[in-house]
């Protein structure tokens, strides 16, 4: 009898929640002798048993080469597609790859791309530096008043794209207000939704057409691994995967990774609840600190777009950022007396994890001047990863920290 949750038409009656489809979802053991953890298929290739199998394998989409497909992949990317509430899902090799994919796939010369002005900074890149070079517009707008994308928007704009939380900011931005906006010229809408995870934020409920998450962060969520996955529907996910995959960036996730990436994915839920809990106790008590200027984070009261996180998160998630009244030179004495808290740029980790983007954006312009800040990432700005350690413990470092603030 095949696994209940097999088929991603989901045959049977029952409809089970998102913890179990995390685990289960898309994986029918007895498909493969039983085996309870998704198998690792490493193979570059697929031999067949005449020339007309190979034909009828190519005119399908070709499941010829691993670049294009892959067993373990799959299981993945069915899995993804249910939790997230999509058609269809492609993994792929980072969430700089997914990000590129998107935009290579879906942009050519003379479209317009409407992004949000403050985005993960490798994203800055991309959209300030990286497409314009082939003729593609991209205007930054403040889409925390969701009514400025108005006048940015013309019958050229194929994208609107942001994030929310919004990286390193945890600024909120309503998808909702955005998506029916964009609505007016037909313009997608894109979410990095990688802070929230589908545990506590689907952008497509919303009104968004399409999500894309770094799957490095809280999805796989044990700092051991890159990837990405792109998620809509299956119109516009099959033409990302056959340009992207095939010719465009080739940018394939490992099976191995693939494989790391479902067993983290199998304790996502119970993950963002504890980062939610620990990260709010945090912020609140951030919040009365004496040190302290300001305090950001989705399920603070008070926090710029409380409400709106409210209405289309169910957690804060573990992502916070703050100020101290002592700013950049603060920032960085706090930072360095961390014991407990690892100084680094990833995030969404098991680790708590923390980073000062200014302290970063100087290093890089002793090499590279002509680098910019991000727009609304200021210099007092700390980016705080709260991990999964006890809470009792990550404040107890923090709160020693700052007191050399
Ligand atoms: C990390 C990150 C990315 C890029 O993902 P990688 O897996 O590091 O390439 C994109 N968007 C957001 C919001 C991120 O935090």
């Amino acid at each position: 009898m095949p696994h209940p949750n097999s088929t991603a038409a989901g045959s049977n009656e029952r409809v089970d929640g998102f913890a179990t489809r995390a685990i289960h979802f898309g994986y029918d053991p007895t498909l493969y002798g039983g085996a309870v953890a998704p198998p690792v298929f490493f193979t570059s290739t697929y031999g067949f048993e005449s020339m007309g199998e190979m034909d009828a394998a190519a005119s399908l989409g070709g499941k010829l080469y691993a670049r294009e497909h892959n067993p373990t992949t799959e299981i993945l990317e069915a899995r993804l597609a249910n939790l997230e509430g999509a058609e269809a899902a492609l993994t792929v090799a980072t969430g700089m790859a997914a990000a590129g994919t998107l935009m290579l796939g879906l942009l050519s010369q003379g479209d317009e791309i409407i992004v949000h002005q403050t985005l993960y900074s490798n994203t800055v890149a991309l959209t300030r530096d990286g497409i314009p070079r082939f003729g593609i517009k991209v205007i930054p707008v403040d889409l925390s008043d969701p009514a400025n994308l108005d006048a940015a928007l013309t019958p050229k704009t194929k994208l609107v794209y942001f994030e929310t939380p919004v990286n390193p900011t945890s600024e909120i931005l309503d998808i909702a207000a955005i998506s029916a906006r964009a609505a007016k010229v037909g313009a997608k809408v894109v979410v990095d939704s990688t802070f929230a995870s589908p545990a506590l934020q689907r952008p497509l409920e919303h009104g968004a057409h399409i999500v894309l998450h770094s799957l490095t962060k809280y999805i796989n969520g044990h700092g051991d691994v890159l990837g990405g996955v792109l998620l809509g529907d299956r119109g516009t996910i099959a033409h990302l995967h056959s340009h992207g995959l095939r010719y465009l960036t080739g940018a394939t996730l490992s099976p191995m990774t693939a494989g790391l990436i479902m067993r983290g994915l199998k304790t996502l839920p119970l993950r963002m609840e504890r980062h939610s809990r620990s990260a709010l106790t945090i912020a609140e008590k951030l919040a009365d600190h004496r040190a302290v200027a300001w305090v950001r984070y989705p399920y603070l009261e008070g926090s710029p777009g409380y409400e709106i996180a409210r209405k289309q998160m169910s957690g804060g998630s573990g992502m916070l950022s703050f100020g101290l009244k002592n700013g950049f030179d603060g920032a960085r004495r706090v930072l360095d007396r961390l014991e407990l808290a690892s100084r680094g740029v990833s995030l969404g980790d098991v680790e708590t994890l923390v980073m000062h983007p200014a302290s970063i954006l100087r290093a890089r312009q002793t090499v590279r001047p002509e680098a910019k800040p991000v727009e609304g990432v200021g210099d007092d700005l700390i980016r705080f990863s709260v991990g999964l350690e006890d809470e009792a413990d990550i404040w107890d470092d923090l709160a020693q920290a700052l007191e050399g603030a």
